[in-house]
């Protein structure tokens, strides 16, 4: 059997396989934030049950033919089945492509949800940090932290307007920082450097690119913090 064959009765299979296990959405409304990149979309998830979302969770979503990506939900009501994606549409990507055409009404397919195993320790202060993509998993541990006293952090922003929409319209004690490098670890850096946190009641939580996770890890790790103080969670490199 020659490899084009090969390929065809994978894909195939591929395929078989797939539409056994997709599930469906709607989209309820797109929001894109003018002029930048960032899209917000709110979904309604029949046949997903929201009750059990103790920890930050992900949803696994068809972007492309036999192309997933994993974006995180957050803003869920269980009782609605419905929550909000934030895309970080900037760049060239599968991804970014599907977010920027869908539209109010589309059906969305997704392979399923699951954990990141990460949610807000149960007493310490929860500091959060991480880029725009991972603004809708910051949002999620903000909904997870109770009482929300203790929960805080920083969010890399490259646009200004978008700085000023977060303020205006997301009811979040999280400060939306300008990025002033590519990956943004040095700004995080500088804002952190601005700070002291106590040493024995504080747990960051550090997500978004893999070199500004990785960077952030061993400042902290310089100051003195313990591995179970800092929860990471690299997205994209
Ligand atoms: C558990 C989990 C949850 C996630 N949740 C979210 C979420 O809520 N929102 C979200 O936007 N992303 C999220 N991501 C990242 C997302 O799954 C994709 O990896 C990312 O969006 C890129 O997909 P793409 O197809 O658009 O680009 P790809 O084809 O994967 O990448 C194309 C190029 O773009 C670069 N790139 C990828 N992402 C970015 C970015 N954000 N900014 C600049 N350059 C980039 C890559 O390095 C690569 O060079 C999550 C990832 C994981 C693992």
């Amino acid at each position: 059997m020659n490899t084009d064959t090969l390929h065809r009765i994978k894909k195939k299979a591929a395929h078989l396989i797939e539409n056994r296990l997709l599930k469906t959405g709607r989209v309820l409304e797109v929001r894109k934030w003018q002029p930048s990149t960032m899209i917000e979309i709110d979904l309604h998830l029949p046949q997903t049950a929201m009750e059990d979302w103790k920890e930050v969770p992900y949803i696994k979503c068809k972007v492309a033919d036999l192309t997933y990506r994993d974006y995180t939900p957050t803003g869920w009501d269980a009782e609605t089945h419905t929550c909000t994606l934030f895309i970080d549409a900037a760049h060239q990507g599968p991804g970014s492509k599907w977010a920027q055409q869908l539209n109010t009404g589309d059906s969305i397919s997704y392979l399923g949800t699951n954990s990141t195993r990460q949610m807000p320790s149960p007493t310490s202060s929860v500091i959060c940090l991480g880029d725009e993509s991972s603004l809708g998993h910051l949002l999620a541990m903000q909904q997870l932290t109770m009482p929300q006293t203790r929960f805080t952090g920083a969010v890399l922003m490259g646009n200004e307007h978008d700085r000023g929409l977060f303020k205006e319209y997301l009811r979040s004690p999280l400060q939306p920082i300008a990025r002033n490098d590519i990956y943004g670890h040095h700004s995080l850096t500088e804002w952190l450097l601005e700070r002291s946190y106590s040493l024995h009641d504080t747990i960051f939580y550090i997500v978004g690119n893999n070199t500004m996770v990785v960077e952030l890890r061993k400042l902290l790790r310089k100051q003195g913090f313990s591995r179970n103080q800092i929860q990471c969670q690299g997205f994209w490199s």
